[in-house]
């Protein structure tokens, strides 16, 4: 099955269960599950034509919110499941919106930077009728960035002001204008903060689970030099490293796209960064503190780095990357999803069962979106805050979203937190 299609039907079913025990009518719980609109979109660059989509899955709780992704597998289903998660997301992390989600069909590192230029304008000129900062708000996703979003504000704001010629242009108007998308750059209205963002937030969440693990009598954990591996490097992972590691966790593994390596005393995730710039790959790059050398560690496949005997596990990179094939033989005993549904629903269950702790992505990544929402606060306000007063702000945000499943959570025999998650999210979507 396809992985996308496969996403999508997790999505729903988890929906459904949870709907259903908390006893919402039939039609409720059909629109929770189905998208309000899909727009499927064909689109020319040149002579080549890409298809593309945005699908804005359910505005009851305010603008529909969710990144855009440029990746050869992105499809129909995979995009609807990732705006049905967005909108998940959005009601866990107490935010004032909906759900969307926006994907184009290519492979972004075979374009040039001209190329990827006019790709991103020709997306938003394909979209620009239904987006709009209190309609439907972008951001970036997977191979996006805060330079991607630069074009595509620059070719909406052109636009906008083509089609309403007597629109003003003064400093409100624009910020305003510029609220339609977020992860952008500080000079034109983005926030400090946002590019650290998810992992920041990922790792605000996994201290106040670990507080917890701490102060309970049921799960039994080490209290210090607990072990970390992490899946993917790019933003969301390398943030999360960096982080993890500043708060005394001893990061061992780390991978991407092109190989993992492990470094049994404790790698340097800044280190290991410039290592990968230099070389293209943390393949190879076995840093402790500001050195790199091949004694210190070795290079494993990034299937392995899943299977290590870790405490913490990060995948951080794609879907499903465990499932039914890998499942038995992972050994961390808690898992941070800061991917988009990195685990299947049959590992799912089988990891809970077994006893292993899953913080859901619905929690765990969701410092990014929350860090969205400030950016966008602060251009439709007209104010620019500090980088500390945006960090303490989400460091407060993730605190009461993590307890709030937490609550819910602690009545259930094993301990479900993407169940519990879900639950306080429908609950406030259909409450509105
Ligand atoms: N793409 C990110 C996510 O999946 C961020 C979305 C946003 O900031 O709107 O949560």
């Amino acid at each position: 099955m396809n992985t996308g299609r496969k996403m999508l039907e997790s999505a729903q079913a988890i929906i459904l269960k949870t709907a259903k025990s908390l006893k919402l009518a039939n039609e409720l719980i059909e629109r929770l599950i189905q998208p309000n609109v899909i727009h499927e979109l064909n689109f020319s660059v040149g002579k080549k034509i890409y298809k593309g989509f945005r699908i804005q899955h359910n505005n009851n709780l305010g603008p529909y919110k969710g990144g855009i992704r440029f990746h050869p597998n992105v499809s129909r289903e995979e995009v609807q499941a990732l705006a049905t998660l967005m909108t998940i997301k959005c009601a866990v992390a107490g935010l004032p919106y909906g759900g969307a989600k926006g994907g184009v069909i290519v492979d972004p590192k075979k374009l040039n930077e001209n190329e990827l230029d006019e790709l991103s304008r020709a997306y938003v000129r394909a979209i620009n009728t239904f987006i709009g900062a209190e309609i439907d708000v972008p951001a970036p996703d997977v191979n996006t960035n805060p330079k991607i979003m630069e074009w595509m504000v620059d070719e909406y704001v052109k636009r906008i002001k083509n089609q309403k010629s007597k629109i003003k242009t003064d400093h409100e108007t624009l910020n305003k204008l510029r609220a339609t998308f977020t992860g952008k750059p500080i000079d034109i209205g983005g926030s400090l903060g946002r590019t650290e963002a998810t992992g920041r937030g990922g790792v605000f969440i996994l201290k106040a689970l670990l507080n917890k693990l701490r102060n309970s009598k049921v799960y039994s954990l080490k209290s210090n030099n607990l072990t970390v591996a992490v899946q993917g490097y790019g933003n969301v992972g390398y943030y999360f490293a960096k982080l993890a590691h500043e708060q005394g966790l001893k990061i061992i593994s780390v991978s991407d796209s092109k190989g993992a390596v492990l470094v049994n005393d404790g790698l340097d995730p800044e280190t290991t960064m410039n290592c990968k710039k230099e070389k293209g790959t943390v393949a190879g790059c076995y840093c402790k503190g500001s050195v790199c050398d091949i004694r210190y560690g070795k290079t494993i496949s990034s299937a392995s780095l899943l299977e290590l005997p870790v405490d913490i596990l990060v995948p951080a990179a794609l879907e499903n990357v465990i499932n039914e094939t890998n499942m038995k033989k992972i050994k961390a005993k808690i898992i941070v999803e800061m991917a988009n549904g990195p685990i299947t629903e049959e590992a799912y269950e089988y990891l809970t069962k077994k006893g292993v702790i899953i913080i859901p992505d619905v929690l765990a990544n969701s410092g990014g979106v929350t860090v969205s929402y400030l950016e966008w606060y602060q251009n439709m306000h007209g104010e620019k805050w500090s980088e500390d007063k945006v960090n303490e702000k989400l460091r407060l945000m993730m605190d009461k979203a993590f307890y709030s499943i937490w609550d819910k959570a602690s009545g259930y025999k094993a301990l479900d937190l993407k169940q519990a998650a879900f639950e306080v999210a429908i609950e406030r979507i259909v409450k509105k």
